[in-house]
């Protein structure tokens, strides 16, 4: 087969090779790592959060609901509204109510702010009166101008140690519609916050609210999503910018979301009652885990495909080697053979026509060869062949070219001899032939050789060298053989 088509089939074969093990590592690599990212995906998205989310609402719905009702309930207090219709009589009248009310609900605070009057009531007594300039009573001023019939407020409260509290504040109307003053409860959001600081530390997902205008509303103590603080907007944190689009409109659901290359689960879940949306976020570390284990699995595949392809390469260039050797090589007498001699021959005849000096043939030929084979036997004949060449080999330079022609027949090129000393090499090989004796079992043979000489000329072609030698090697065999003849 030529050169460039057994380099193609060794390309093609390294190409299929290298197809079918990446084909075979990737499929299976990606197949599997699909398979977990889809369980733990699955698991995350319809239980995990789900679940959070689930418990998270009963609990809020008790800290939370419950104060709304309560509140609603003293808006529409027959007791409360005739009381400041009445003009606001005796104050320990209401204190009483709200005490009442604080501590069968087991709130923090329960509170009255009259509208005529602007007296704050609660179930201490007259706690201060409201004023339009003072910041914390700014909430009043907003109840007032409320279209809806209360507002949720978290805020700490100045009556309980700054404790963080869920404010409740009713607009309390008299019996025409007019606003006469805001009541409600405030209670600790601390079940909630615990619940959230919970499972925030025990199970690596955040949860916090937000209301419908993206503000965030109530967290763990250690805050919302990336450190935000209660009040700060999503619209300020990068990576759930975009989910605000999606908000205010009423919308529960799943999102996902990357932050810095970690990926995030997110069941948002809208509350009616408190028009606030609950957030249960989870940073998948698993996710991340198993990423990288398929990072580590393409690198091992990768050393492995590299690794046996090399490994590959490694043997086909050795049975190349080997079979390269084996067909330019002859079997019996180990010199190298018509193709190992044309491809040594072209490269001599090559440096001859570059460098200029000269270059001969010898063509050899055994004589009478066959009788040697027919009264010895072809092993005896074998023999005589294999050691005429080692013979052979041993009388020449390294740097000549000796080949077995076929048969009984061997060429030699002689480099940078010239005719007279090749035709001197030529007749002493004759002689050390014709002297040689050939040891065979029992018997001792002898041999003779004929031989033609030829000088390369500028230009000339191989063949036409050889073709020269073997006129002259004809006439050697003409002239009674045991000869050296030179072609003219
Ligand atoms: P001539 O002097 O004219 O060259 O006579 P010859 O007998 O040497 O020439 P011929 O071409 O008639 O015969 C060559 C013989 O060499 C015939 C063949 O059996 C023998 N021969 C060729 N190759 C081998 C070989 O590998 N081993 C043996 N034992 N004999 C071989
Ligand atoms: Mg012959
Ligand atoms: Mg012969």
């Amino acid at each position: 087969m030529p050169l460039r088509r057994q380099r193609q089939t060794q390309t093609s074969l390294r190409l299929l090779l290298l197809f079918l093990l990446g084909s075979g590592f990737l499929s299976t690599t990606l197949l599997s790592y699909h398979a977990s990212r889809d369980s733990i995906r699955d698991s995350i998205v319809n239980t995990e959060l789900p679940l959070t989310s689930d418990t998270v609402y009963s609990e809020i719905q008790k800290d939370l609901v419950r104060p709304i009702l309560i509140s609603s309930m003293m808006a529409r207090d027959t007791f409360l509204r005739d009381w400041v219709l009445a003009g606001e009589h005796d104050p320990a009248q209401v204190t009483r109510y709200l005490r009442e009310v604080q501590e069968h609900y087991g709130a923090v605070t329960s509170f009255f702010v009259s509208d005529k009057t602007r007296t704050y009531y609660q179930a201490r007594g007259v706690l201060k009166q409201v004023r339009p300039d003072e910041p914390r009573d700014l909430w009043y001023y907003r109840v007032r101008g409320l279209r809806e019939p209360y507002e949720i407020n978290v805020d700490v409260d100045m009556a309980n140690a700054d404790r963080l509290t869920i404010f409740i504040n009713y607009k309390v109307l008299d019996y025409d519609g007019k606003f006469i003053g805001a009541a409600g409860v405030g209670l600790a959001v601390d079940a909630v916050v615990k619940l959230i600081d919970e499972y925030q530390q025990r199970y690596e997902r955040s949860v916090y609210f937000v209301d419908t205008m993206g503000h965030i509303t109530l967290t763990g103590t250690q805050g919302g999503p990336m450190g935000a603080k209660v009040g700060d907007s999503l619209a300020d944190i990068d990576s759930l910018s975009e989910l605000l689009e999606k908000l205010p409109t009423p919308q529960s659901g799943r999102f996902e979301y990357q932050e810095h290359g970690r990926e995030h689960f997110l069941n948002v879940r809208y509350i009616p009652e408190l028009e606030w949306y609950l957030f249960v976020d989870k940073q998948d570390q698993a996710l991340t885990d198993i990423r990288h284990g398929l990072y580590l699995n393409l690198l091992l595949c990768l050393m492995v495909t590299a690794i046996v392809l090399t490994l590959v390469s490694l043997a086909i260039r050795r049975y190349q080697h080997r079979i390269d050797a084996l067909a330019t090589t002859d079997s019996l007498t180990e010199l190298p053979n018509r193709r190992g001699f044309d491809l040594l021959a072209e490269q001599a005849l090559q440096e001859a026509q570059r460098d200029s000096i000269p270059l001969c043939a010898l063509l050899l030929d055994l004589d009478h060869f066959k009788l040697i084979n027919d009264e010895h036997g072809h092993l005896a004949g074998d023999a005589v062949l294999r050691r005429f060449a080692e013979q052979l080999r041993g009388a020449l330079r390294q740097s000549d070219i000796l080949c077995r022609w076929g048969g009984e027949e061997f060429i030699v090129l002689l480099k940078n001899s010239d005719r007279q000393a090749a035709h001197e090499l030529a007749e002493k090989l004759r002689q050390h032939c014709a002297a040689q004796r050939y040891p065979v079992s029992d018997k001792t043979l002898q041999v003779t050789v004929s031989l033609g000489l030829s000088q390369w000329q500028p230009g000339e072609s191989l063949h036409a060298l050889l073709g020269r030698a073997d006129r002259a090697l004809y006439r050697a065999k003409q002239a009674g053989r045991d000869r050296v003849c030179s072609d003219n």
